[in-house]
């Protein structure tokens, strides 16, 4: 048994097939979470995971929506609350990026990064706000990054997006904290996933150098953090930023 106690709990996890995402939510379920498994793309990992928790004794479904859509995500949202009654926990960890330098980013660059990383967040935020206004209870987690505390050159998009979901997280924090709902934002440092298997090897070398703990991360230890977050013993913690960054931030 974990030592996060999350029975019953309903938990909606974007991009929830792949890297990190799945990690959470493969975590949440571990502690009893139902975990629904927002895909884009994919399907098949997504129902992958969702078929790995159930085997394991889990609840789990994978829900197929493009987060970056308003009125998609309100369908999906909809859904869910039909189906499930309501949402516990939200992680918004969908997210793309799109690097080059701004002299050579294009305006659909910028814009793909943004609704997906941050219009995205704020969709689902909005589409669940009633649901969790009703429960006076819950907690969202925000996925970031380093990248939006630090800033980083061709990132522009992706930093800003980051950066902007931290405006967010704590203005909504703010907005939700007297209805006993904590709002907060992880952000992960360099972590083993697609995303950085992507990266040049002189890139990720260059990162490597600057982690304190001359390592890159793996993705259960954001999902360890994600959990600490979701559950009952960080009642009173909202509106932070926690990396999880090998120290890179200090
Ligand atoms: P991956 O590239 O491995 O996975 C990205 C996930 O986001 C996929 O599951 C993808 O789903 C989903 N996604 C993308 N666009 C959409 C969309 N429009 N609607 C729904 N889902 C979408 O990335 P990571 O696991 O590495 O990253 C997860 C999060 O962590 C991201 O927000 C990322 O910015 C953040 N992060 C990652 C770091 C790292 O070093 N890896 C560092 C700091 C932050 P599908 O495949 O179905 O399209």
């Amino acid at each position: 048994m974990s030592e996060y106690d999350l029975k019953d709990k309903v938990a909606l996890v974007t991009g929830g097939a792949r890297g990190i995402g799945k990690q959470i939510a493969i975590s949440l379920a571990r502690c009893g979470a139902k975990v629904i498994i927002n895909y884009r793309g994919s399907r098949s990992e997504a129902e992958q995971v969702a078929k790995e928790i159930v085997s394991g004794g889990g609840a789990a479904e994978a829900v197929q929506c493009d987060v970056s859509d308003y009125s998609r995500t309100e369908a999906m949202v909809a859904g869910i609350l039909e189906k499930y009654g309501r949402v516990d926990i939200l992680v918004n960890n969908a997210g793309v990026t799109r690097d080059d330098l701004v002299i050579k980013m294009n305006e659909d660059e910028f814009d793909k990064v943004i609704e997906t990383n941050l219009k995205g967040t704020f969709n689902t935020i909005r589409h669940l706000y009633r649901n969790f206004m009703k429960l006076r209870a819950g907690k969202i987690i925000n996925i970031s990054s380093v990248s939006g505390i630090l800033g980083n050159a061709g990132q522009a998009n992706y930093a800003a997006s980051k950066a902007g979901i931290i405006g967010l997280t704590k203005s909504v924090a703010r907005e939700l904290a007297g209805r006993n709902i904590c709002v907060n934002a992880v952000a992960p440092g360099f972590i083993e996933t697609d995303m950085t298997s992507a990266l040049p090897g002189q890139t990720l070398e260059k990162a490597r150098q600057m982690i304190p703990k001359e390592r890159l991360g793996r993705p259960e230890e954001v999902a360890e953090t994600v959990l600490f977050l979701a559950s009952e013993k960080s009642d009173y913690i909202t509106g932070q930023v926690i990396c999880v960054d090998g120290g890179m931030c200090m």
